[in-house]
């Protein structure tokens, strides 16, 4: 194909599943036209402005076994770790002071009432604490629909729940087959927080062992099927106490994986151009300027991380985790000099909705 194919595909009104694949295989020299176009779309419906969310990482306990992530129950070398009310408390002053206007509350899975009432009690002290200011994000995984109204009515409005892979034998290859992981009901969980009232969230691990290219297209018809509100999506990384590691040297190369996942990154907004997407703080674990490049493919979210500095290193979904020796300080002030290098600005103060929500629920 020539660069004159890649243009008029390009020009398309709509791509269809063929383009996709098309799209998605591009060489690294062929792929700047599609991150122009991705990056054009981007800044003619959602500007160049960058949302914050400042990441509170509550607890590494986990009752699940996905077979990728390092935080599965199973992994024994874990060291255990749940937020204190003090911390917690210390993490939502340092967002009111470093003007986050909305924080991310993230978690290893849990069912106990315990749990879900602690989960509730943080989000009420968020609001208390910031005057009702502070938006809040959730992303503490598949629960019962009283807990996800429980969790709405308290105040949080937006949740984080990625399908990790729309195709249902791939889904069962990167988690155990049983009823704690069970592909219906991730589906219907953000189905389930559609209905609620939530801004939703999905999205993927790009490079997995298994996946094709006919699967990332899939999975970037699937987010528009769904139409949510936001897409969080980042390079799988391979982890050494999770099943998957065995195949380490069968998946793409770091590079390759970087490259793809910005491919994909840029075809969803050109897909979804209204709609909120994160730069992964796991781009940057596999190339130093990951975040960036993220953020010129599309993205238009960060995560700046507000976790205790000693219990970052605890939080291990991924190993090489960037930022992990760093304090809330330290974060904010190298994310603000990034984002400039790239002609973009923070936004500070502001729930930061995307504007696909907005139009939806005018
Ligand atoms: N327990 C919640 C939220 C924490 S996990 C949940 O599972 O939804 C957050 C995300 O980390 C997951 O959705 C997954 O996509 C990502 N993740 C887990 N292990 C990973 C790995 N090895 N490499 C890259 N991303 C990973
Ligand atoms: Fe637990 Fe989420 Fe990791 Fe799965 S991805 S093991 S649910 S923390």
């Amino acid at each position: 194909m020539s660069d004159k194919d890649i243009k008029t595909i390009l020009e398309k009104e709509e791509l269809n599943k063929a383009d996709l694949v098309f799209l998605l295989n591009l060489r690294e020299e062929k792929s700047q036209d599609l991150f122009d176009k991705a990056l054009d779309i981007k800044l003619r419906n959602v500007g160049n402005t960058i949302h914050l969310r400042g990441l509170i990482e509550y607890s590494n306990l986990c009752e699940k076994n996905c077979l990728y992530c390092g935080l599965r129950k199973k992994n024994e070398k874990k060291n255990i770790y749940t937020l204190t009310d003090k911390q917690i408390d210390n993490c939502i002053s340092e967002a009111i002071r470093l003007r986050y206007g909305s924080v991310a509350l993230q978690c290893g899975e849990q069912s106990s009432k315990e749990f879900t009432s602690k989960i509730t009690s943080i989000i009420k002290r968020i609001k208390e604490l910031s005057l009702g200011k502070i938006g809040i994000t959730l992303s503490c995984g598949e629960q019962k629909e009283e807990v996800y109204k429980e969790w709405f009515q308290a105040g949080a409005h937006r949740y984080l729940l990625r399908i990790e892979s729309s195709n249902k034998e791939l889904y069962y290859k990167i988690h155990p087959n049983d009823e704690k992981h069970s592909f219906k009901k991730r589906v219907a969980c953000i189905d389930n927080l559609k209905e609620i009232g939530y801004q939703v969230g999905t999205g993927i691990m790009v490079g997995l062992p298994f996946q094709t290219l006919e699967d990332l297209a899939e999975d970037i018809l699937f987010f528009k099927q769904k139409d949510v509100a936001m897409v969080g999506l980042g390079p799988f990384i391979p982890h050494q106490d999770t099943p998957l590691w065995k195949y380490k040297d069968q998946i793409h190369s770091d590079k390759e994986r970087m490259l793809l996942t910005l491919k994909t990154l840029a075809l969803v907004r050109i897909v979804m151009p209204k709609i909120n997407m994160v730069s992964a703080t796991a781009n940057q674990t596999l190339d130093p300027l990951g975040r960036e490049k993220a953020i010129m493919c599309g993205a238009n979210v960060v995560m700046p991380n507000l976790t205790p500095t000693i219990n970052r290193k605890d939080y291990a979904i991924y190993p090489n985790k960037a930022c992990v020796q760093d304090t809330p300080n330290q974060c904010a002030s190298c994310l603000e000099r990034r984002i400039k290098s790239i002609n973009h600005t923070i936004l500070y103060d502001q729930w930061g909705d995307s504007p696909a929500f907005l139009e939806k629920n005018k």
